[in-house]
């Protein structure tokens, strides 16, 4: 069999590996139009900001590593350019020679991505120092300017994760930062009252943060933002983090179906409209684990699941994907905040009915030392007790939390199964009545 790979970083090394587990004889070709494979997305943030000391350490696996331990044939700076999928073959271009050829495949896997929004705002052609962050070679662009320029103001437009992380991160290096942000709250995937505590903690660290506004030109070069609100920002550089948009150009030309926010439609077993060509990562539309609405959530979990799943959809091994519960998590300077599931606001823009409880109970025992209050808000179905969702802020035992609710929530728990959940317990760790316990308790 002979099985090609578009997009070789999270989602397509993956599935790359894992094929190989599943057959020694196969011929696995993986495509990656960049010059590096599987590498750190999720640490690049920290890289630029110098919590991530050595450059290295962002590449996962090298091709030649790949290559030898997989058995892998791994094109870099290979595009691939169009699909014929009557004759099962795809159009190559090498970007370093510019030439031109083409391939076969028996089954072709597309794990192309998504890449970040850049609107056409006027001036933005002519901003100099305005990045948007995908990958290493951006990475490499906003660190080389941070080290050698030393901007003094920086201004993040976008408060999502990414944008969040970024702010941190270049605060961290001295830079006085600016968020703009169209929405009245950051980070979408929490509701409001949740995102205040990160608004207020923003700007207790000395972040200037402008919510309800976006920007309507860069002038001077990109070094004068002016807002839709009539503000005017003096700023040094600028980071663009508005969102991603999936990687659909392949599949649209070759007549693949996408949904309507652009993202490649898949089955269950991660096939799109050709049973031969299957898709995953942040390119494809899922569905939403708790309303099963066709949705997009580009994360690194989901990408990495279907990778797996893939390949064993593609050896007829049971595979199933289930749909995305979006379960995240982010530091945003001393706190962390993390979701998993539907928030108010989508459950409202159904028209589900649900209920809230708000609970903020310390992290551990209140007597050993570095206890801090978890603020926990769980959304349920007041009749069934289904859990739809949970939130939390917090400085310490956040992500446990979210992961003890999101395991609940694939387990098909209800918030009556919360109480009786027997967490680990000692004073460093939890209470005797776990904060996963407390809101149980409170919401039956
Ligand atoms: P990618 O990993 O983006 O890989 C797609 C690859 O395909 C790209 O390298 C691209 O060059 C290549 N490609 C595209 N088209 C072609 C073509 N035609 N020919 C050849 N190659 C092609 N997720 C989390 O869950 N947690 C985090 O903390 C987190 N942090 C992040 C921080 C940053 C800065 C970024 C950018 C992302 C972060 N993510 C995080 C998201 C996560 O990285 C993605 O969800 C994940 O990488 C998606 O995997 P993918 O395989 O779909 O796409």
């Amino acid at each position: 069999k002979k099985i090609v790979i578009v997009g070789g970083v999270a989602g397509g090394s993956t599935a790359a590996a894992r094929l190989r587990r599943l057959d020694e004889t196969a011929e696995i070709v993986m495509f990656e139009k960049g010059e590096y494979i599987s590498f750190a997305n999720c640490g690049l943030p920290y890289y630029i900001g110098e919590t991530i000391k050595e450059r290295d350490k962002l590449l996962v696996q090298t091709v030649e590593g790949m290559s030898n331990r997989y058995n892998l044939d791994i094109r870099t700076f290979s595009e691939v350019t169009t699909i014929d999928r009557t004759k099962k073959s795809i159009n190559v271009k090498n970007l370093q020679t510019g030439e031109t050829y083409e391939e076969t495949y028996d089954e072709l896997i597309l794990s192309p991505g998504a890449r970040p929004i850049v609107p056409p705002i006027p001036g933005i052609e002519k901003a100099n120092a305005l990045f948007t962050l995908r990958n290493i070679p951006d990475t490499d662009r906003i660190k080389a300017y941070v080290d050698h320029e030393n901007p003094k103001r920086a201004v993040v437009v976008g408060g999502g994760f990414i944008g969040l992380e970024m702010a941190e991160n270049l605060y961290e290096r001295g830079i006085e930062v600016t968020i703009v942000e169209m929405a009245e709250q950051v980070m979408a995937p929490v509701d409001y009252e949740m995102a205040s505590i990160i608004h207020h903690h923003l700007k207790e660290k000395g972040v200037n943060l402008i919510l309800g506004d976006g920007v309507k030109a860069f002038e001077n070069s990109g070094t004068k933002i002016v807002t839709q609100n009539g503000l005017e920002i003096e700023t040094d550089m600028i980071l663009l983090s508005i969102g991603v948009r999936p990687e659909n150009e392949l599949a649209v030309h070759a007549g693949l179906s996408v949904g309507a926010r652009g993202g490649i439609q898949v089955n269950a077993s991660l096939q799109t409209n050709d049973p031969h060509v299957y898709a995953i990562g942040d390119a494809v539309e899922v569905k939403d684990y708790i309303n099963e609405q066709p949705t997009m959530i580009p994360l690194a979990w989901p990408a990495n699941r279907q990778g797996r799943l893939v390949a064993d959809s593609i050896y007829g091994k049971k595979a199933m994907y289930k749909g995305t519960l979006g379960t995240s998590i982010a530091k945003v300077f001393d706190y962390t905040v993390s979701t998993t599931g539907n928030n108010e606001k989508t459950l409202r823009r159904l028209g589900i009915p649900y209920e809230v409880v708000h609970v903020h109970p310390v992290s551990h025992a209140g007597y050993y030392p570095g206890a801090s209050p978890i603020f926990l808000k769980l959304v349920f179905d007041k009749e069934t007790g289904k859990i739809y969702g949970a939130q939390a802020i917090g400085i310490d035992g956040v992500d446990k939390r979210i992961d003890v609710i999101a395991t609940a929530i694939k387990g098909g728990l209800s918030v009556l199964d919360l109480p009786d959940l027997e967490l680990a317990y000692a004073p460093p760790y939890s209470q005797a009545k776990d904060p996963v316990n407390i809101a149980g308790y409170v919401a039956t």
